[in-house]
């Protein structure tokens, strides 16, 4: 069967953003309605030969719950289903006490996660990643889901743990 890579990471971070960006040469976005479209959760995607499913852990949702509880279901997802864990932070709000809480139930977990820091969309915004050292995961992977910049560095870096 093929290795599941969870995104994971507070709401607003670019998760679907950067789901789309790696599934978007595989599948078509799925329209219910003209002009309406709805976030896909799963996909298969492929990088360099390396096929995996992709989860976007953010378009699972209780039926009710605050918005913590959410979060937290969702980084439980990721902790049992996924093979390899990407967490992703939003520079443009540095580092917030939700993704500590994120990256505090992720440090229970053996299985690699990566770090990603999203909205870099500059140099200046690239540089600004630094804060996000301290949640231990190692080097923060600046990417901007808008340009595409650095998302073929976090794939580099997901399929060197298959
Ligand atoms: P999610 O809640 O984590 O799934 O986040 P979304 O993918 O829905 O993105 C939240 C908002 O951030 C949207 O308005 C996106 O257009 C925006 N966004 C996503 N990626 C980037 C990025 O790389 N740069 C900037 N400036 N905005 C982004
Ligand atoms: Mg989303």
């Amino acid at each position: 069967s093929l290795p599941i890579v969870a995104l994971v990471g507070r709401p607003n971070v670019g998760k679907s953003t950067i789901f789309n960006r790696i599934i978007k040469s595989r599948v078509a976005i799925v329209e219910d309605e003209p002009g309406v479209t709805r976030d896909r959760i799963y996909s298969k995607a492929e990088w360099m030969g390396h096929e995996f499913i992709l989860i976007d852990t953010g378009g699972i949702t209780l039926d009710s719950g605050e918005i913590d509880e959410q979060i937290k279901a969702q980084a439980e997802i990721a902790i049992d289903e996924a093979d390899v864990i990407v967490m992703l932070g939003d520079v443009t709000n540095h580092l917030t006490s939700m993704d500590e809480t994120i990256a505090k139930m992720l440090y229970r977990t053996k299985k690699p996660v990566i770090l990603a820091v999203n909205k870099a969309d500059n140099p200046e915004q690239r540089n600004d990643i630094y804060d996000f050292y301290s949640l231990g995961f190692g080097d923060p992977i600046p990417v901007s889901g808008s340009h595409g910049t650095g998302v073929g560095d976090l794939l580099d870096t997901i399929v060197a743990q298959f």
